[in-house]
């Protein structure tokens, strides 16, 4: 762990886990309730990760089409949880998606386009109705073999609000989780936090120590998550095209659309992990029309074209920086 008086008088203390930078900012030293709730994030990621052989969520992947696994509580709500995002209609959200990714690799060593023949084989086992939940013995059973579970969408939204319940429980209620870009905010002295909305495709600071962190603009809030899934966070190129991370269900190849992310300010942190995937998945048309509905959450569009779609600024505020994007009223957009 590592930690740092900002000017302002807030600590940062940063750590690795999950293979991304954690970042929490207190306003007050105590590296021994960071270092607890570091070990929390740890233990959740012990648990849920399918990025090495052992795991809880491994467990059930192991024993897919051979018999159910009963789990932790944690595992098991992560689980009903994504079932039901999965099943929700047009949704391209898909927790079975497992033998997919492992198939692309994508952000790993060795990312390539799979051959199409392996991909199409690779769907027939990604159908989320064949997660099979019991409630009494907490277990899960993938019913064919071959199935994989990935909680790789959802569970940094989840254990950011583990960690904000354990500070409020703890009775601080000013601070900042940073889990890897998944942000949630709690108080601020100042009234609010202002984060930075990443430029797509600019360099992060973690990738690049010389790297100038470029914004399209700042998001001022407080007591709210912002989670964005965006192309430009993990991908590779092959032949001159990129293929990115979040892959479309039904065909099996990346999600192709005219977005380039969508950033969700949620109270739950949860809520803006399943749904800024998912409404990339939809993209702008039906995804705008579908976060403006939700009275729970608020939608940030950026188009590859250097468009930004803003659903409603009532629980937020946004400051443009970088003057090549455009904010564009959804209801007088040239179609
Ligand atoms: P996020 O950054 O939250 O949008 O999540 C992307 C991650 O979720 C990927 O890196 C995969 O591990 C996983 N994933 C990819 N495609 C999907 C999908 N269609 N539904 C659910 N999870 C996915
Ligand atoms: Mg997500």
């Amino acid at each position: 762990m590592k930690s740092v008086l900002d000017i302002e008088g807030v600590y940062s203390y940063t750590t690795v886990l999950m293979g991304s930078p954690i970042l929490l900012k207190l306003f007050k030293f105590d590296e021994q309730l960071v270092s607890h709730i570091f070990g929390v994030i740890k233990h959740y990621e012990d648990i849920f990760t399918v990025n090495r052989d052992q795991s809880e969520v491994m467990d059930i992947n192991h024993a897919a089409g051979i018999h159910p696994v009963s789990v932790s509580q944690p595992v098991f709500d992560l689980i009903k949880i994504g079932k039901q995002a999965s099943l929700i209609p047009h949704s391209s959200f898909n927790l079975a998606i497992g033998p997919l990714v492992k198939l692309w690799k994508i952000g790993f060593k060795g990312d390539k386009v799979p051959p199409d023949n392996e991909i199409q084989e690779a769907l027939l086992k990604t159908n989320p109705e064949q997660i099979g939940i019991d409630i009494p013995t907490k277990s899960v059973f993938l019913l064919q073999q071959g199935m994989e579970i990935d909680l790789g969408a959802i569970a940094k939204g989840y254990i950011a609000d583990r960690v904000r319940d354990y500070l409020l429980h703890e009775k601080i209620n000013q601070g900042l989780i940073n889990l890897g870009g998944n942000i949630l905010t709690l108080g601020a002295p100042t009234g609010f936090w202002s984060i930075g909305l990443r430029k797509p495709f600019s360099k992060k600071k973690d990738q690049d120590e010389n790297a100038d962190e470029q914004f399209v603009g700042t998001i001022e809030l407080e007591n709210m998550s912002v989670v964005t899934s965006g192309i430009y966070e993990r991908y590779f190129e092959q032949d001159g095209k990129l293929y990115h991370h979040i892959l479309d269900p039904k065909t099996g190849y990346p999600i192709n659309n005219e977005l380039d992310s969508v950033t969700i300010i949620s109270k739950n942190s949860i809520d803006g992990d399943i749904w800024s995937t998912l409404i990339f998945g939809m993209g702008l048309e039906k995804g705008y029309q579908v976060a403006s509905r939700k009275p729970d959450l608020e939608g940030i569009f950026l188009t590859k074209n250097h468009e930004i779609f803003i659903t409603s600024t009532e629980k937020f505020r946004f400051k443009l920086i970088d003057e090549s994007y455009h904010i564009v009223d959804f209801n007088s957009r040239n179609k």
